[in-house]
Parts: C-alpha cells; sequence; structure tokens
C-alpha cells in the first residue's frame, strides 16, 4: 500500500452495525469483561480508536507497534524513561524541540539519570556516548533551525552497542522521512502538527519494533497520558489527508524560502530544500520532501522583528506548527523561551530568528503578505 493510500484506508476499523467507511468513535470507558481477554479500557491504549491511529501511523512508519498518547511530550517522554533508569546516562542534541530540552534538564538528573547534550552532528552524537548511555535522542530537521543530522550513521554506532536510539521526527511527518527504516529504533511524532494538521487537538506516537513498543507502553500504562476517542476520531480523520496536505505543505515552504532567501530584509534562510544549505545533501538521501518548516533570521538593521510580526495579515503569529493555515513565530519568545537566555545565544535561537509553517494557501497570497510586512 502507498503511503497516500494508507493514509486513507490504513487501520480504519470495520464498522459491522452500519458498514460505513470510517471508525466509529466508541464512548465506552467500563467493558464487559467475562469470556474474553483483555477488555478494552483507554489509559490501557487498547481501546478501538486509539488502535486505529496506531495501525494508520505504523503503516506510515514501517513500524510493527506503537503508543498513542494524548501529546508529543508524552510520547517522548515516557519513551526515553522506558530506556534509561537511576544510573544510565542519555545523550541529546541540543538543538532538540524546547519542551525535550527542558525535559532533560529539569527532570531526568532528579531521577538519577545522567545526560549530554552534543552539537547537531552525527559524530558530535557519537562523541558524547559513554559506557553508562542507554538512549540517544536526535530530531532531524530540528526545531526551530531545521538543522539536519546523519540519521542512520547514528543508528549504526548505537545498534552495534545496544543502545537505544529514539527520534523525533514531527517536522517531516512520515510523508517526507521514515526514521525506523534508517535505523532508529523509536520514532516520535507530536501529532499535534502535521498528524492532526488543523491545529485542533493535542496527541503523540511513539512508534517501534513490538519488544519496543510494548517498553514503553507498560511505563505509559503507569504515567496515563493516554487519548481519548473523541481525539482519536479527529486525529484518525485527519490522517487521511496527511499524504495531500504535506506535499503542498512542502511545495509552499520551498517557494517562500526561495523569496525569502532573495529579499533583502533577510540575512538567512533555513531551509532543507535550499541547495546551499549546509544539511542539504543529507536531507536528500534522507528525505522524500524537504517539509513545511523553514527559518529565517531577519536583517534587524532594516526592520525591527516586531514591526515586521505585526505587519503580517494573513499569515498569522501563533506556537505550534503544522496546520493547514500559515504561521510564524518567534521561537526565542514561545518554544524556546524556556532556555537561558545563554543557551539561547549559543544555538543562536536570538529575536531576529522567525520559524514559518507554511500551510495549504496558495504561495502567491503568501508572498504578498510577507512583501509587504518586510518592506524596510
Ligand atoms: N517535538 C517537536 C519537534 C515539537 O515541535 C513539539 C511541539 O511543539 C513537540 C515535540 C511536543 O509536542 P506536544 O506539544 O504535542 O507535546
Amino acid at each position: 500500500m502507498k503511503k497516500e493510500t494508507a493514509c486513507v484506508h490504513g487501520g480504519t476499523y470495520r464498522d459491522r452495525a452500519v458498514r460505513g467507511v470510517n471508525t466509529p468513535i466508541f464512548t465506552s470507558s467500563a467493558c464487559e469483561y467475562l469470556d474474553r481477554g483483555e477488555t478494552p479500557y483507554p489509559r490501557y491504549f487498547n481501546t478501538p480508536n486509539q488502535e486505529a491511529v496506531v495501525a494508520k501511523v505504523c503503516r506510515l512508519e514501517g513500524a510493527q507497534a506503537g503508543v498513542l498518547f494524548s501529546s508529543g511530550m508524552a510520547a517522548m517522554s515516557t519513551s526515553i524513561l522506558a530506556f534509561a533508569g537511576a544510573g544510565d546516562h542519555v545523550v541529546l542534541m541540543d538543538e532538540l524541540y524546547g519542551g525535550t530540552h527542558s525535559f532533560a534538564t529539569d527532570d531526568l538528573g532528579k531521577l538519577g539519570i545522567g545526560f549530554s547534550f552534543a552539537a547537531t552532528d552525527a559524530d558530535a552524537v557519537i562523541g558524547a556516548v559513554n559506557g553508562r548511555t542507554r538512549v540517544v535522542v536526535v530530531e532531524s530537521p530540528t526545531n526551530p533551525l531545521l538543522s539536519v543530522i546523519d540519521i542512520a550513521k547514528v543508528a549504526r554506532f548505537a545498534r552495534e552497542r545496544g543502545i537505544t536510539t529514539i527520534m523525533d521526527g514531527t517536522f517531516a511527518s512520515p510523508v517526507n522521512q521514515n526514521p525506523l527504516a534508517l535505523g532508529m529504533d523509536v520514532v516520535v511524532h507530536s501529532a499535534t502538527k502535521y498528524l492532526g494538521g488543523h491545529s485542533d487537538l493535542c496527541g503523540g506516537l511513539a512508534l517501534s519494533s513490538q519488544e519496543k513498543a510494548g517498553r514503553i507502553l507498560s511505563l505509559a500504562r503507569h504515567l496515563g497520558g493516554s487519548l481519548d476517542s473523541f481525539a482519536c476520531y479527529l486525529l484518525e480523520r485527519s490522517i487521511k489527508t496527511l499524504a495531500l496536505r504535506v506535499e503542498r505543505q512542502s511545495a509552499n515552504a520551498m517557494a517562500l524560502a526561495l523569496f525569502l532567501r532573495d529579499h533583502r530584509s533577510v540575512r538567512r534562510v533555513n531551509y532543507p530544500g535550499l541547495p546551499d544549505f549546509p544539511g542539504h545533501e543529507i536531507a536528500r538521501a534522507q528525505m522524500r520532501g524537504f517539509g513545511g518548516m523553514l527559518s529565517f533570521f531577519l536583517d534587524e538593521e532594516r526592520l525591527h522583528p516586531d514591526t515586521f510580526v505585526r505587519r503580517l495579515g494573513l499569515i498569522v503569529p501563533a506556537v505550534s506548527l503544522g496546520g493547514v493555515d500559515t504561521t510564524i513565530c518567534s521561537p526565542a519568545a514561545t518554544s524556546h523561551s524556556t532556555l537561558s537566555p545563554q543557551e539561547r545565544e549559543r544555538l543562536g535561537i536570538t529575536p531576529s530568528l522567525f520559524r514559518l509553517s507554511a500551510g495549504i494557501e496558495h504561495v502567491d497570497d503568501l508572498i504578498a503578505d510577507l512583501e509587504q510586512a518586510l518592506k524596510g
């Protein structure tokens, strides 16, 4: 089954009552237990609505199994804790999504888990591994600088040493990149972004082999971050159009990246699809499309960031990403505000940096809006 087909048909629960084409919404949290095995229960992550979403995304990621969570952070934190305990060590890239970064700095130490941050480069990640390392966490392209890492290289190194690799695949979505096929052990998605795609739900997934998903699931049942049936249904419905949406979002992002690159009020554009972007060749090798996310640095001498963002009319200054509406945000003020000013400065997340999530509008309207807002 090709991805476009799996988006529509994968995992659908066959409705025997009316023989409809959609998975019905199952609302019961109390189910009969006589004469059957395990009963469905929302916090056991085993209701038909939860299982339908997991089966669909497993098809898209080429995964044996997965767990559907109430947020991307629930998926990421549970996955890390499923494979690392007191006395162990975790290596993370320093350019991760801000929430994952602060989960490490605020919480891993309290649990007796050591950790190191490494630069966004396969050799740097490999170099940060020590004898106690049990988990390596990577993200590519990264939020918000769109840096690209050689996924297969990290995966090969870790697998030879029995270290579990976890990859945040949110930015690329399963349409553009399949980390498990590149050797990663677990791929995590914030379903709040591309999978949900309409900025109206919050969810997350962790997908892997049956054995690793089993470990994640047993911890998830204790931590309890499961998704309710209504949100599952909305998510399943959204994924039917995932391939179409991401294709359009990727094309819009490429056109916007080219427009911004040539604009005199813009200093630099980060987009893996640009041939002169540092990670372009690796991205070409491991991604099917370059995705709908880009970021850029304004030339602050020509235009104040606040003036620019307040002038925008169509493009919405909003947190989150991956929806059908084009949105823009200042990572320093939003997704990465929990990092210390020194850490932001070190990573290059300055007030002149904007992250743009391309939607599915006509690209001419998006360019016109940027054009009028960028006038110096
Ligand atoms: N990973 C990435 C790359 C993200 O951008 C986000 C949220 O912005 C998350 C994970 C966390 O997802 P959620 O907000 O669904 O917990």
